[in-house]
């Protein structure tokens, strides 16, 4: 009998961890489908783009990952087009397109940042959803450093010398921490112009609180221990303009003011892959506000049975858009699966089982909600710890992540300062670019045998040329 056809797509939590559960079945075939080679342990980011660990240290190859599942083959492109109806998935790399058929779908494409209406922030207040990002914020906070040092004015150095977090949840926490530290600890010593101390970093938040998921005593901890660090926190403040030499804010009693600041970091609000709208419009499915899709109970989507969405674009109960809920919801669509295609009754209804949350401030400072548990220190630092090192995925990575953090929290140093002026300009330069001019994988005519029947590259492969033919 053939097997039954499952196309993955993403390679983030929901989508290598929905792969690896249906491992063990024979009868099955899974093709993950994502835009990078790599799986992203998105928790670490800011790391990458404060110097800590290497963008290898946290994306591990997706491929070698799966190298042992002999069910399962990878296909590296940016999905373009799903078709319900013909059940197909189309994707693109550099201008060769794919199409691949499926029997079912898992969507697990994640989300992306959201500027609340304002995309044209995007370009001088990077998000942090990916390794590019990563490097790009890398590359304009310690460049930041850099021109402070050239500055001739006084107004100019303290421009360079401003950074500015916009969003106090764990990762505007952790960045705005993390560049306290930069500027306290790690970088004090290496210039002999600046004063990196003097480094002004401000977090501002339309909330009135920071962490609000952690509830008043850990946010109030919080908020405390960055205060402590030298880190302005500003509260019930809107950005409302953003340009190449700084932000225009909005205070609660509707007075405003502008932050001169070179390096701007935004932290703040998420909106679902836009293949959900894809999804919604070929099915009975809604999107909520941040455009995930509202699926049904067992994790489908409503008037397709044979579809799952999971992870940070599924909304569902009001859950988090966390790592947790993605594995999880990854695993229960497989075994909902399973149990469809050994013809057993369906698995009860999704229930996901909350393992708590944590975010750090700085070296040896976390807080951490779990269960009725709130705590705040040295001790929730250490849990933090742990539960990250169990969750990077391979032993390499974990090893080197482990001697990083040696390095960086028992010592003063940061052994990732690379930075090149191709990670702080290449995207906005490529984003201006008109469409032809784009890179694209050569075309040669003898490329383009046709795949014989049985191959699977035969569904997969078409250059885009020889459609355009
Ligand atoms: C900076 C940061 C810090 C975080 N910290 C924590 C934390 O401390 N604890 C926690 O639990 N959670 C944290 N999260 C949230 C957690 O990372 C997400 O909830 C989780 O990654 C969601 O998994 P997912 O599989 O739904 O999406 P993702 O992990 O985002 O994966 C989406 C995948 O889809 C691929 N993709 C997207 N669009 C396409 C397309 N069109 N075609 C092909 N492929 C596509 C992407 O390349 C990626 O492989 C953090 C997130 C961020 C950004």
């Amino acid at each position: 009998m053939a097997p039954h056809r499952v196309v993955v797509i993403g390679s983030g939590f929901g989508g290598l961890f929905g792969t690896q559960a249906l491992k063990r079945r024979k009868d099955v075939e899974v093709t993950l489908i994502a835009k990078t080679t790599h799986h992203l342990f998105q928790p670490l980011l800011y790391q990458v783009a404060t110097g800590i660990l290497s963008e290898g240290a946290i994306s591990p190859s997706t491929r070698e990952i799966l190298s042992g599942q002999k069910n399962a083959r990878v296909i590296l492109g940016t999905v373009t087009d799903i078709d319900l109806d013909a059940k197909t998935v189309t994707s693109e790399v550099l201008g060769r397109e794919s199409v691949t058929e499926f029997d079912t779908l898992l969507v697990a494409a994640g989300a992306g940042q959201s500027y609340f209406g304002n995309d044209q922030f995007a370009e001088y207040a990077p998000g942090m959803k990916s390794i590019d990002d990563a490097l790009e914020l890398r590359g304009r906070i310690f460049g930041a450093f850099e021109w402070a040092e050239l500055a001739t004015a006084p107004a100019e150095r303290d421009r360079y010398l401003t950074f500015v977090v916009v969003g106090a949840g764990p990762t505007g926490v952790e960045m705005a921490g993390q560049i306290a530290e930069l500027a306290h600890r790690t970088l004090k010593r290496d210039f002999r112009a600046i004063d990196t101390r003097q480094a002004r970093i401000v977090l501002v938040d339309a909330a009135p609180q920071v962490l609000p998921s952690f509830g008043d005593r850990l946010g109030g901890a919080a908020r405390d221990r960055l205060t402590r660090m030298g880190v302005e926190v500003e509260l019930a403040t809107k950005v409302v303009g953003v340009d190449a030499t700084g932000i225009n804010i909005e205070k609660a009693d509707g007075t405003h003011a502008r932050i001169e600041a070179a390096t701007k970091v935004w932290a703040a609000g998420v909106q679902g892959s836009e293949l959900g709208a894809m999804l919604a419009e070929q099915s009975d499915a809604e999107l909520d506000r941040a455009g995930r899709v509202k699926v049904n109970p067992d994790l489908t989507l409503p008037g397709r049975p044979d579809v799952y969405v999971v992870g940070d674009m599924m909304a569902l109960d009001n859950l988090p858009g966390v790592a947790q809920v993605a594995i999880q919801g990854a695993r229960y669509a497989a075994k909902h699966l399973k149990a469809r295609l050994d013809g057993k009754s369906d698995p009860a209804p999704f229930s996901y089982f909350d393992k708590g949350s944590m975010a750090t401030i700085s070296r040896f400072s976390a807080v951490a909600s779990v269960g009725k548990l709130r705590f705040s220190g040295f001790l929730a630092w250490l849990l933090w710890l742990g539960i990250h090192i169990v969750y990077l995925i391979g032993f390499k990575q974990r090893v080197t992540t482990l001697l990083h953090w040696a390095v960086s929290f028992i010592g003063r140093g940061r052994g990732e300062r690379t930075v090149t002026a191709q990670q702080i300009l290449a995207r906005n330069i490529i984003n201006a670019m008109a469409p032809e001019d784009l890179p694209k994988l050569p075309i040669v005519e003898a490329d383009h045998v046709p795949a014989p029947a049985g191959d699977p590259a035969a569904t997969t492969q078409e250059p885009q040329a020889e459609r355009a033919s």
